[in-house]
């Protein structure tokens, strides 16, 4: 398979979200100073934009309110005002599972083509919100469902901060409507407590929307994530990972999958622009780099293909000198792949070379496989929606796709 490597990424770049006619905009998603702009748009005086602006941030992010008319300490001339000129609509969701593991996923509508598929995986103590960046993949890695989809756009920052607000919303993890207004709103022992851009998409890709969502996702007036507690994944965007680190100032993780680069190359068909020499100089420049700050590696452990003890030996001596954990991911299944998951005890045996070498490998738990939920296995092919929903979507897709 050719990945399509000399162009530029096909996604499309779309700044605003794609709206009906008559459709009116949604202030989630823009920076402050893009709600200041939307204001003084319909007409709020120059010297309230300040205030107005923080209220409306503080209504959004900090207390999750859908409706501009729950924010009351906004006049109710000015709530009406907005309500006739902005919205505040999620995502749609069209379908939700819940996996014996209490994973969660939503298959949530982005018009005018597309679904996106938000994984929420609980564990004791946190719970990790899987956020997508685009709806597919431009890239074809070979192990991976998402690079089979045919459907690319990129997600805008209005659709990537609303997978995290609708999560919120499902989860109940707002404050509830009793909480006095004005009233400091902990950001300790919420159900989401971290993100990872590991969902569809290659982020460093859509970089502009990205960036702005993980802004606001990170910004200590609203959802209040500490940047320590996002992780943007990449599968190499080497020209990209600096300003990722300059600008968005997230944990990084790269995903690795290979020690060689004729192998990488085949896994991962943009080693082919962007080799394994390359991507670990660009780690090595990270900005902030430390040891209380590493970069996390993934490797997908596929049977007899990466997962020899020479692979794990080497892997210790490429990464040396990089403050690093690595991450094995027992490899997920997906209709129609030839690939198959490393046995357990071969992952065990590369994980314990790896381990003496001093960097923590831990093994990651298959999560919410019952529901094709676990990493590499979404796709937003509607084949498990129920026909009304698939119907829809695909006239959707349809009408767009010209
Ligand atoms: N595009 C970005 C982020 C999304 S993928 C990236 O590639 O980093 C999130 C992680 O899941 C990546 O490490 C990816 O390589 C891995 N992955 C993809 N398909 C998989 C599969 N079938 N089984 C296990 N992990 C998979
Ligand atoms: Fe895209 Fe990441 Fe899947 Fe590769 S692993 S096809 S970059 S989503």
């Amino acid at each position: 398979m050719t990945a399509p490597l000399a162009a530029a990424p096909a996604a499309e770049a779309v700044k605003k979200p794609p709206r009906m006619p008559g459709e009116k905009p949604s202030l989630v998603g823009l920076s402050r100073a893009g709600i200041g702009a939307e204001l003084a748009a319909i007409g709020v005086e120059p010297k309230q934009i300040r205030m107005r602006t923080a209220q409306i941030w503080n209504w959004i992010y900090a207390r999750g309110v859908t409706d501009f008319g729950d924010m009351l300490n906004v006049s109710k001339d000015m709530r009406a005002t907005l309500d006739g000129a902005f919205t505040l609509a999620r995502p749609e969701i069209v379908a939700e599972q819940v996996s014996e593991d209490g994973t969660r996923k939503w298959l949530m509508r982005f018009p005018p083509r597309g679904a996106g598929r938000p994984v929420y995986i609980p564990e004791i103590g946190r719970g990790t919100l899987c956020v997508s960046s685009q709806v597919g993949c431009t890239l074809t890695c070979s192990f991976c469902h998402t690079g089979t989809q045919k459907l690319v756009r990129n997600l805008t920052a209005e659709e990537i901060v609303g997978q995290i607000l609708v999560a919120r919303d499902r989860l109940g993890d707002f404050p509830d409507k009793s909480t006095p207004v004005g009233a400091a709103v902990p950001s300790e022992g919420r159900l989401v407590s971290n993100i990872v851009m590991m969902g569809m998409g290659e982020p460093l890709y859509n970089f502009d929307n990205v960036k702005e969502a993980l802004l606001i996702a990170s910004d200590g007036e609203g959802l209040s994530l500490s940047k320590r507690r996002i992780t943007l994944s990449t599968s190499g965007v080497v020209p990209m990972i600096p300003r990722a680190g300059e600008e968005i100032g997230s944990m990084l993780a790269i995903s690795l999958h290979a020690v060689r680069d004729d192998l990488r190359d085949i896994l991962v068909p943009l080693n082919k622009k962007y080799p394994i020499a390359e991507l670990l100089d660009a780690c090595r420049a990270y900005p902030g780099l430390s040891n209380a700050r590493r970069i996390t590696f993934e490797y997908v452990m596929l049977k007899d293909i990466n997962d020899s003890a020479a692979d794990a030996r080497e892997l210790v001596r490429l990464l040396r000198g990089i403050p690093a954990k690595i991450n094995l991911i027992p490899f997920n299944p997906w209709p129609g792949v030839n690939y198959q998951c490393s046995d357990w005890e071969t992952i065990e045996a590369f994980s314990d070379i790896v381990n003496r070498a001093g960097y923590a490998s831990p093994i990651r738990t298959p999560r919410g496989r019952d529901i094709l939920a676990a990493c590499g296995q979404l796709k937003s092919e509607s084949e498990r929606m129920r026909a009304r929903e698939r119907l829809a979507l695909e006239a959707m897709m349809a009408d767009s796709e010209d």
